[in-house]
């Protein structure tokens, strides 16, 4: 059977290119579809190069994020907002309250959340300028980070390849190996660490490498050297497309589930993966966690970890069926994700 993919490469309801000369800010918003709700996504900073290369950033996110609501139950669509600059220098308040009026003119159809370059005090600050927003820190009276909800998520993700590929999805003695030890690695490496796991680490700034060996009696390793790391689960935690052609051959795990957006450099890397017999939890689904919650705190329902843990613990299930319908269509987990996500969506049409 072949699968055909229902969304259009390009099929995009609005993408917004946000100017303000007062602020300086210079921002897209990307709402990719709203079939099954207004389009929740994160707010990413980043110095980008070019305005084609934020672009293309937050069209395939916000994408992605279409996806990620779609499989995991949420009644959201997909969308995402890039501003372009460094977060450390250029972000400040008048810039974050200029996207917010942004946001604004919408009416709703974008929901902004935290990312990468900001954080759930940004998001108070953004709600100066308009309600469609969430992830707002606690003490401003919202739900806060979502990242240890989303790191829970991709400990439920990396118990179902381990039950898929062992047979058994005991933690405990098992040997997982971390990309990126930010808001989320970290997290999951405690997580993974609490149930057992031998850890082998790698981040670019050598203070989280170290704090992860002293508390969690990790090995580090340097950056470059994680792919080579022979091991039951390689869970990338940290930039999007790390699976590429140069990395595929390298792995020397027996499977791979983490929380990096896109991490596979292109779809055609999921069948490489399962060329070379790794089984991939497909990372919109297994890092679906912080969205599961962020959904629960729009539609105002309780956010405290018990409630949301229990919602958030489908990952597992979810994952272990995607496996099983990959094998029974003789295609790749990702396309598998892919399809069931583009049935539901089509269901709701
Ligand atoms: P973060 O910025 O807190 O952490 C990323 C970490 O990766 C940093 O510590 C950084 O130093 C490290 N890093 C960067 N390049 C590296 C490399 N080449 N090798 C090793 N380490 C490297 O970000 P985060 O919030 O933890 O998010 C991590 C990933 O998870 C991102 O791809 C993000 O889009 C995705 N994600 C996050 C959430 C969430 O709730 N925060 C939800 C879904 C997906």
């Amino acid at each position: 059977m072949r699968v055909f993919p229902l969304l259009g490469e390009h099929d995009y309801d609005k993408v917004v290119f946000c100017n303000d000369n007062d602020s300086g800010l210079r921002a897209i918003i990307a709402i990719h579809d709203t079939t099954l709700g207004p389009a929740l996504g994160g707010v990413r900073m980043l110095p980008y190069p070019t305005e084609a290369e934020a672009l293309r950033d937050v069209l395939r996110l916000a994408r992605g994020m279409t996806y990620k609501a779609a499989i995991s139950g949420v009644d959201l669509g997909g969308g995402k907002s890039v501003i372009i600059g460094d977060s450390r220098t250029a972000k400040n308040p008048a810039l974050l309250r200029a996207l917010g009026r942004f946001i604004e003119s919408l009416g709703g159809q974008y929901l902004a959340g935290q990312d990468i370059g900001t954080n759930s005090h940004d998001m108070a600050v953004i709600r100066a300028s308009t309600g469609h927003v969430a992830c707002v820190n606690e003490s401003a009276g919202g739900a806060g980070d979502p990242s240890r909800t989303t790191a829970y998520g991709v400990s439920c993700g990396i118990r179902a390849v381990l039950k898929a590929t062992t047979g058994s999805d005991t933690l405990a003695g098992r040997h997982i190996s971390i990309q990126g030890l930010g808001n989320v690695g970290f997290a999951v490496a405690r997580f993974c660490h609490e149930a057992g796991a031998r850890l082998t680490v790698s981040d670019i700034y050598t203070p989280l490498a170290a704090k992860a060996a002293q508390e969690l009696g990790a090995t580090v390793i340097a950056p470059d050297d994680i792919y080579d790391v022979e091991c039951d689960v390689y869970s990338p935690n940290s930039v999007g497309g790390i699976i590429n052609d140069d990395t595929v051959p390298r792995l020397r795990c027996a499977a791979v589930a983490g929380g990096a957006n896109n991490a596979l450099a292109e779809p055609r890397h999921a069948d490489l993966l399962a060329q070379r017999g790794i089984t991939y939890g497909p990372d919109y689904l297994v890092n679906s966690g912080g969205l599961i919650r962020c959904q629960e705190e729009v539609f105002d329902r309780p956010t405290e970890d018990f409630t949301i843990y229990s919602k958030v613990t489908q990952i597992y299930d979810q994952t272990l069926h995607v496996i099983e319908l990959a094998d029974e269509l003789g295609i790749s987990t990702a396309a598998a994700a892919d399809w069931l996500a583009e049935e539901r969506i089509a269901g709701a049409k």
